[in-house]
């Protein structure tokens, strides 16, 4: 098969998908008659024997929390609501769901994961291909190049402190500032009134995948290998994606992803500058064909959990792709956890960790800024 029905099939896996989702998990129309508009992402597994498709994860969103908000999440909160980052989340889940359906059902099987030699492992099976579907260029370096025409951008000196988040650090600038520089890591875009977030840009996180896989720390734990992505696929593709994805990544070990480009546009895109960006975001997680999970996000919790200030948080309001959700999870599936908070487990998992370090001294050699501690029990 061609790259380009190749790249329109699982574009169109994707938008079908979304196209069943309910209507709270899509932008509307508000009171004032302004258009919200979203991003939509979704993964999608390949069979490499008959090139069947299967639909692992899809979610939208264009909004990330303040990194202010995160005093009280104890991991309830998901800082980054971006689509393609809460569809990566979301893959994660479904694994989990996967190993515990595994691991309950020891004479069944599952169509993602199969058990391992090794003792306690499970193995991602050998038969798929994963490829993420975008609707748009990933916000950050890849999609610099389209902003020329919006007006939330300013040009500005390479050495102008306002753009940096730390001026000691240089090679991590705000949001959309100084926005013909090029190759650095960015936060994610917001309004310049807005509070900040230190969450990293879309493109510096896909770009970092390919080193670190796409596995999280609980599943890089309960997998026998990382699993990587293949192939990117998007409406928009430019010659500068591989600058931005492949260019700074490298001289480490990776899996590059391929891009391939699709002729489908997704329905909720940003068609003028009188639409607004929508509040919500969704997931929609399909572990088994039987079991899926669909839910609407606002403010980084579950639609309708949300409590203003510094109230405490509501029973129930963490999303499932949340870290205490797939903390919960995991803890059943290796009680020697138990009594390990989120952090202390993950900082166990030192060879992931080391390709992390590896990755944030080449894309930013000035130093890191993390986002404010997040750990649950
Ligand atoms: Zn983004």
């Amino acid at each position: 098969m061609d790259d380009v029905s190749l790249g329109n099939r699982i574009a169109q896996k994707v938008l079908e998908g979304y196209r069943k989702l309910g209507s709270s998990c899509k932008p509307g129309t508000r009171s004032n008659g302004v258009k919200e508009w979203t991003v939509l992402a979704g993964i999608v597994a390949i069979d490499k024997k008959n090139s069947d498709l299967r639909l692992i994860s899809i979610a939208t969103g264009v909004k990330a929390l303040p990194d202010a908000f995160l005093h009280r999440s104890g991991g309830k909160m998901v800082h980054d609501c971006h689509a393609e980052i809460l569809a990566l989340r979301a893959f994660n889940a479904v694994i989990l769901d996967q190993i515990a359906y595994l691991n309950s059902n020891s004479d069944n099987q599952i169509d993602l994961v199969e058990r391992a030699s090794e003792d306690q492992l499970f193995h991602f099976k050998d038969n798929w291909e994963l490829a993420i579907y975008i609707s748009t260029l990933p916000c950050g370096d890849a999609s610099m190049d389209l902003l020329c025409q919006d007006e939330s951008i300013i040009e500005m000196q390479d050495d102008d402190p306002i753009q940096f988040v730390d001026p000691a650090v240089t090679s991590i600038v705000r949001g959309r500032f100084n926005y013909s520089r090029r190759q650095v890591v960015r936060t994610k875009p917001g309004r310049f009134d807005s509070q900040i977030t230190l969450c990293k840009s879309c493109s510096d996180k896909l770009c970092q995948r390919q080193v670190i896989s796409i596995l999280n720390c609980m599943t890089w734990k309960l997998l026998n290998k990382p699993v990587y992505l293949k192939y990117l696929v998007t409406p928009n593709t430019t010659d500068l994606l591989h600058q931005s994805f492949y260019d700074r990544i490298k001289v480490l070990p990776n899996v590059p992803l391929k891009v391939l480009q699709c002729s489908y546009q997704f329905e909720h895109d940003k068609h003028s500058s009188e639409e607004e960006p929508s509040a919500m975001s969704s997931i929609k997680l399909y572990s088994t064909p039987e079991s899926t999970v669909e839910q609407a996000l606002l403010n980084g919790l579950k639609n309708g959990f949300y409590t203003k200030g510094n109230k405490p948080l509501r029973r129930n309001c963490e999303p499932a792709v949340s870290r205490y959700a797939q903390w919960q999870l995991f803890k059943t599936l290796r009680p020697e956890f138990t009594n390990a908070t989120y952090l202390q487990f993950k900082a166990t998992i030192q060879d992931r960790n080391a390709l992390i370090q590896d990755c944030r001294k080449l894309l930013s050699p000035k130093g890191w800024i993390s986002t404010s501690r997040d750990d649950c029990e």
